[in-house]
């Protein structure tokens, strides 16, 4: 990777000169949303779906995005040609802007905008070979009526503490239980298990991110005919599932071989997450957008 531009309101800079400053809501009050996005191969993987989140986020919080959605993801693809990365992860930040040290949102007159992409890959490689462990953690997830798990906001502390949490148990993932002890989601994926070939995953109610990739999962599921429930379930439903597996846009699927000490299947990644994981990352090339390539004159639609 030559040099790194980040997109910040407007401007291309360097890393080093990409800064915000610390009277930002964002940064006062986690006040803000954000998206991450993939790259493979030059492809942008579901834009539209996460810029429909983005701008579903921002529509829930009240808060304004200062570019149409199609300007915005035009911005977003000059980033990455910008940054001439073909495998990449985009993160998109748009915060409450600068105010004074009160709560007071009016006093944030325009959003701080930007865009990074990097390179990156949150688990190592061999992880995909031999799976995960995970545990469940005492931090719940947030009640949809509390701060909706739907809004992509800035406050990821509850996220943290899972991390938190699952560094203390000797692991590096955990899944969040809701208020009422079903199984919600991990601290930045979607859950999936599997009990005698059909596919289960909470439904939206339980409370967890509407993941893009648990989506593009679950249409894949469907094409290669397996049946798929989105049904609520619990701890005891993972322990004794066949198999158990993780969804993002970072972690892409990943096979989870032990819960809270309890062996999934044969504790190597399955066999129905394992042709997934194959599915999946022919689809996202197959299925994204193009927007650069290091042989091509990139396009911009
Ligand atoms: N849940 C949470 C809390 C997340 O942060 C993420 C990552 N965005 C996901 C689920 C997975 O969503 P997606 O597939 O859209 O990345």
């Amino acid at each position: 990777m030559t040099e790194q531009w980040i997109f910040l309101n407007g401007e291309y800079v360097t890393k080093e000169n990409a800064k915000i400053s610390v009277y930002d809501h964002g940064f006062l009050y986690g006040d803000g949303i954000f998206e991450g996005i993939r790259v493979y191969s030059g492809n942008v993987f579901r834009m539209k779906e996460h810029m429909d989140r983005l701008y579903r986020s921002a529509k829930s919080i009240m808060l304004n995005v200062p570019y149409s959605q199609d300007e915005f993801t035009d911005i977003i693809v000059a980033t990455v040609e910008k940054n001439k990365i073909e495998d990449a992860y985009i993160r998109v930040v748009v915060s409450r802007g600068v105010g004074d040290l009160g709560l007071d949102p009016n006093k944030c007159a325009k959003a701080n905008v930007v865009v990074i992409v990097e390179p990156l890959s949150i688990f190592p490689k061999e992880l995909y070979e031999t799976g995960l462990e995970i545990v469940t953690v005492a931090t719940r997830r947030n009640r949809p009526d509390v701060l909706s798990p739907k809004v992509k906001s800035l406050n990821y502390l509850n996220n943290v503490l899972v991390r938190i949490e699952a560094h203390l148990a000797g692991v590096s993932e955990a899944l969040m239980l809701n208020d009422q002890g079903y199984v919600a989601e991990g601290s930045a994926d979607n859950v999936f298990i599997i009990r005698d070939g059909c596919f289960f995953t909470p439904p939206g109610y339980i409370g967890a991110l509407e993941g893009i990739t648990r989506n593009a999962v679950i249409d894949i599921v469907k094409e290669l005919g397996y049946e798929l429930k989105e049904e609520p379930f619990t701890r005891h439903d993972v322990y004794t599932a066949d198999e158990v597996f993780l969804t993002g846009t970072a972690a892409e699927v990943i096979a989870v071989i032990k819960v809270d000490g309890r062996v999934i299947g044969d504790g190597t990644p399955g066999a129905l997450t394992k042709e997934l994981l194959v599915k999946f990352r022919e689809r996202v090339v197959s299925e994204g957008v193009k927007v650069y390539s290091k042989e091509a004159t990139p396009h911009v639609s």
